[in-house]
C-alpha cells in the first residue's frame, strides 16, 4: 500500500480540449478517496492518468513517493476495477483470478492462496468453476473485485464500478466495498458521479466540474460547507435551495431581502458584511468584469432539512420567518418533500411524514440561519 500525490496533473487531448485542468491533491496511505462529477467532468481521465492507460500532459504523479509519470501501466502496482467488469468470457472465476498472477509467474500454491482469501472475503466459493455468463451482475463485479484484490496492490482504481447493477444491488455493493476497504486498509480512488455513493463511502471527496478541482474535504465538510454553488447543488439531494436578495441595514441588525421575504442575517455575519460593502478583498464580485462594488446583492443557500414549518418549529424565530405556497407535495415514508414556490424563487422543504400541510396553502417557514451559507451571485462563490 501507498500514498498518492498529484502535482499539478493536467490533460490536454488534441484539438485543445482541456479535460483536466492542473490539479494538486495528496491522498494518504489507506485513504478512500472518491472522485465526484457530472459526466465529462474529467473524473476517468484523471484516475486513467493514475492508472497509467493515459499519458499526461503535465505535471507530476507519486506513488509512494516514487515518480511513475514514465512508468508503464503494468509496472505500477495499481489494480482497476471497470465499469464493465472486464472477465474473460472463456474462463472460470478461478482462472480470472488467478490469470493476473500465473502471467506474473508467482508459485501455483501462492495463486492459489490468494485467490482462496479473495473468494473467502467476496462470498464466492462455490462459484470458482463458473464462467462469467454463469453469474448474475453482482456475482461478475465481486470478481472484478477479487482480481483486483489477488494482486495485493498498492493502490486500488474503481472507475464507476456500480453502474451497471441495480439500485437495491448497487446499495449492497456500497457496503460490501465499504467494508472491505475497513477490512484491507489499502488506499482507494473511486470515481463515481453518483454524489450518494461518494457521499457514503468516501473519506474524501473531490469534487470536479469541466475538468477542475471545485472543492476537496470530507463528505460532511463539503456538505456543510460548499465552495460554491455548484457544490452546494451537486452534492446532497434535494439540491441546496438558492433565494437571492440584497443587503439592507435597519436598527443595527443586518437582513436579506429579496421580492416577497425579508430575512435577518447572523448579526456575527455582520463584519463580513460591512467589508464586503465597502469592497474588500472578499466582495462579492470581486475581479469580476460585471462587478458592481457597493451593490450587496447577494444569494441565500439553505438546504431543505433546514426549513421547517413554523406550527411545528421549536426553536427561536427571530427575523427568520418566510411564507411560501406549497405547489405540491411528494411523500416518501420517512419524509414528505414539499416544493413550495416564494415569488420566482422554488424552494424544496423536507417536512414531517405526519405534516397536516396540503398543496396550495400558504406556509410560514423558518429558516436555519445559522446553517444557511451565503455565494457571490456573479462568481457562485460562498461567502460564508
Ligand atoms: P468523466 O469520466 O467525468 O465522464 P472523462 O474523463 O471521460 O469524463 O472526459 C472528460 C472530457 O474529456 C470530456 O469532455 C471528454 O469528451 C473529453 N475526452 C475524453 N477522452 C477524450 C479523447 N480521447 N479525446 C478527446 N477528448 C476526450
Amino acid at each position: 500500500m501507498a500514498d498518492l500525490q498529484l502535482k499539478g496533473v493536467s490533460k490536454v487531448y488534441p484539438g485543445n480540449i482541456c479535460a483536466v485542468a492542473p490539479t494538486s491533491v495528496q491522498i494518504e496511505d489507506g485513504e478512500f478517496v472518491v472522485l465526484v462529477g457530472p459526466s465529462g467532468c474529467g473524473k476517468s481521465t484523471l484516475l486513467r492518468m493514475i492508472a497509467g492507460l493515459e499519458t499526461v500532459s503535465q505535471g507530476e504523479i507519486h506513488i509512494g513517493g516514487r515518480l511513475i509519470n514514465n512508468v508503464p501501466a503494468k509496472d505500477r502496482d495499481i489494480a482497476m476495477v471497470f465499469q464493465n467488469y472486464a472477465l474473460y468470457p472463456h474462463m472460470t472465476v478461478y482462472e480470472n483470478m488467478a490469470f493476473g498472477l500465473k502471467m506474473r509467474k508467482l508459485p501455483k500454491s501462492e495463486i492459489e492462496n490468494r485467490v482462496r482469501a479473495a473468494t473467502n472475503i467476496l462470498g464466492l466459493n462455490g462459484f470458482l468453476d463458473r464462467r462469467p455468463k454463469g453469474l448474475s451482475g453482482g456475482q461478475r463485479q465481486r470478481v472484478a473485485v477479487g482480481r483486483a484484490i489477488v494482486r495485493q496492490p498498492k493502490l486500488f482504481l474503481f472507475d464507476e464500478p456500480l453502474s451497471n447493477l441495480d439500485a437495491k444491488l448497487r446499495v449492497s455493493m456500497r457496503a460490501e466495498l465499504i467494508k472491505l476497504h475497513k477490512r484491507l486498509k489499502a488506499t482507494m480512488i473511486y470515481v463515481t458521479h453518483d454524489q450518494v455513493e461518494a457521499m457514503s463511502m468516501g473519506d474524501r471527496l473531490i469534487v470536479l466540474k469541466d475538468g477542475m478541482v471545485q472543492q476537496i474535504g470530507a463528505p460532511l465538510e463539503i456538505y456543510d460547507r460548499p465552495a460554491n454553488q455548484f457544490v452546494a447543488s451537486f452534492i446532497g439531494s434535494p439540491p441546496m435551495n438558492f433565494i437571492s436578495g440584497s443587503i439592507l441595514e435597519q436598527d443595527g441588525h443586518v437582513f436579506l431581502k429579496g421580492e416577497g421575504f425579508q430575512v435577518k442575517l447572523p448579526d456575527e455575519r455582520k463584519a463580513v458584511l460591512t467589508e464586503l460593502a465597502s469592497g474588500g478583498p472578499r466582495a462579492p464580485h470581486a475581479g469580476s468584469p460585471r462587478g458592481v462594488p457597493g451593490s450587496l446583492s447577494l444569494v441565500l443557500g439553505v438546504r431543505p432539512e433546514n426549513i421547517s414549518e413554523r406550527q411545528v418549529y421549536h426553536g427561536v424565530v427571530d427575523g427568520n420567518v418566510i411564507k411560501a405556497r406549497v405547489s405540491f407535495l411528494e411523500p416518501l415514508g420517512s419524509e414528505v418533500l414539499a416544493t413550495c414556490s416564494l415569488a420566482q424563487h422554488e424552494i424544496i422543504v423536507r417536512l414531517s411524514p405526519r405534516t397536516s400541510t396540503k398543496s396550495d396553502e400558504v406556509i410560514e417557514l423558518v429558516l436555519d440561519m445559522e446553517r444557511t451559507t451565503v455565494f457571490d451571485p456573479v462568481t457562485t462563490e460562498a461567502l460564508w
